[in-house]
């Protein structure tokens, strides 16, 4: 039988997914990379982006919100502040949230104050950049079976 990976990710509030899956792709802060099965063990922090992953050729899509990937005989493991499939994604509460970040930001001196704007705006970027791929894929999926 060919080998899978186990896919879990996993914030403070709940496991956002645990899944048997055939590949897994992931920002690190310096560039996108892929894991397949019998990967050597790895441990990477991760930036606010997608991750995708594939299974029974499908590739679905999360947004990761920054944390930590583990990779582990054949377990991937996830450990995020917050991360959302992007099939549960509010697009306009995402999109209120980068327009409330950009206008923060604009008005805040000190420089703490600028981070955390900053990081809402990448947050917001990462659940946006999420929801526009994963509702591509669904409409190519549909014009390819003719819908
Ligand atoms: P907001 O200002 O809209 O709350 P945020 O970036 O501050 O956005 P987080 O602190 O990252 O939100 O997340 C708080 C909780 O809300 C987490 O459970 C996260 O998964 C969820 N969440 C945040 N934004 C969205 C969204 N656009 N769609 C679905 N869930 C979201």
């Amino acid at each position: 039988m060919t080998a899978q990976l186990t896919l879990r990710i996993v914030t403070p509030e709940r496991v956002v997914l645990d899944e048997k899956v055939d590949e897994v792709s992931a920002w690190a802060i310096d560039g996108e990379f892929s894991i397949l099965p019998n990967h050597i063990p790895l441990v990477t922090a991760l930036a606010f982006d997608v991750l995708r992953y594939k299974a029974g050729g499908q590739e679905s899509i999360a947004a990761v919100l920054g944390g930590i990937l583990e990779v582990n005989e054949n377990t991937v493991t996830v450990l995020s502040d917050a991360a959302e499939l992007a099939t549960e994604i509010d697009e306009t509460r995402a999109r209120q949230a980068k327009e409330r970040a950009e206008a923060e930001k604009t008005q805040r001196a000190d420089k703490l104050d600028v981070y955390v704007s900053e990081l809402a705006f990448s947050r917001a970027i990462a659940r946006l950049k999420a929801a526009d791929l994963s509702r591509r894929k669904g409409s190519r999926r549909h014009s390819e079976s003719g819908l």
